[in-house]
């Protein structure tokens, strides 16, 4: 009934302190040991129940153990991430992958959330929008040079994004987490690889199958080939379990347990 009696490695455990995580919700009692053994799992989970540190625990736990992807060494030209989570919405990714860093906290483990160039633009740029809006407002103002000198500086603003954006990449990345349809943009610009998923969760599986996602998701999944059955761990979680759920598990998961708590 305690996370410590679970192997899950020091770093990880001194960050589910600081999380202030007593005890394991049943999802997570029962989801942990099963993925920390290395099985796939298919899980019936609410929001709410605790699902996503039943999926990062093991991942976390098992980059650490086995070591981490991501650090100095080489010129990444594509991230290759050893763990991949897909989730529906962007918002829910988002979500995720602030509760990851916070277990993944000083462990070293590398987590990104794919939103790609432009929104990492767009993410500055929300930060920037007013500082923004008066610049352009003064150049408009002031006519010829001010609007020169407004491009200039969206010219400068676009370079620091573009570096920022190459840092990231080459730094590595552990794990990945993404929408299905973000992600097969990324893999359709080559800006990422899936050769090296070992570990991947299938968050809200209902609702990204509601929202269309299956031919993105079947595409993610063929582009980590087929590796022979144990080098790949899956993990489905989904709050029902139509017959589409099923042919979904039949055809990702292998010798899997089927959880519901
Ligand atoms: P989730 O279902 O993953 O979205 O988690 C719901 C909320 O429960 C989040 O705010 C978590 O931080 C919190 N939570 C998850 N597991 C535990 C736990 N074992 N003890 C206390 N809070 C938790």
């Amino acid at each position: 009934e305690r996370f410590d009696e679970i192997d899950l490695g020091e770093g990880l455990m001194q960050n589910i302190r600081r999380c202030k995580y007593s005890k394991p919700t049943p999802v997570q009692k029962h989801a942990i040991p099963i993925a920390v053994a290395g099985r796939d799992l298919m899980a019936c989970a609410q929001t709410g129940s605790g699902k996503t540190a039943a999926f990062c625990f093991p991942i976390i736990s098992t980059i650490l153990k086995n070591g981490l992807n991501s650090g100095p060494g080489g010129t990444r030209t594509v991230a290759q991430p050893s763990a991949l989570i897909l989730s529906p919405t962007r918002e829910l990714s988002c979500q995720i992958h602030e509760e990851a860093k916070k277990f993944a906290f000083k462990t070293g483990v590398r987590i990104v959330v794919a939103y790609g160039g432009a929104s990492i633009q767009q993410q500055l740029g929300s930060s920037c929008k007013w500082a923004f809006c008066s610049i352009w407002l003064v150049a408009h103002l002031s006519g010829d040079v001010g609007l020169r000198l407004f491009n200039s500086v969206r010219f400068f603003f676009y370079g620091i994004c573009c570096v920022v954006q190459l840092y990231n990449l080459e730094k590595g990345v552990d794990i990945l987490v993404a929408t299905p349809g973000r992600l097969a943009d990324m893999i359709d610009r080559g800006r990422v690889s899936l050769k090296m998923i070992k570990h991947l969760a299938l968050d809200e599986a209902d609702r990204m199958l509601d929202m269309g996602f299956e031919p993105q998701i079947r595409k993610i999944v063929q582009q980590m080939g087929m590796p022979p059955p144990g080098q790949r761990q899956t993990m489905l979680f989904s709050a029902t379990f139509p017959d589409e759920i099923q042919r979904l598990a039949s055809d990702f998961l292998k010798d899997y347990i089927f959880l519901s708590v």
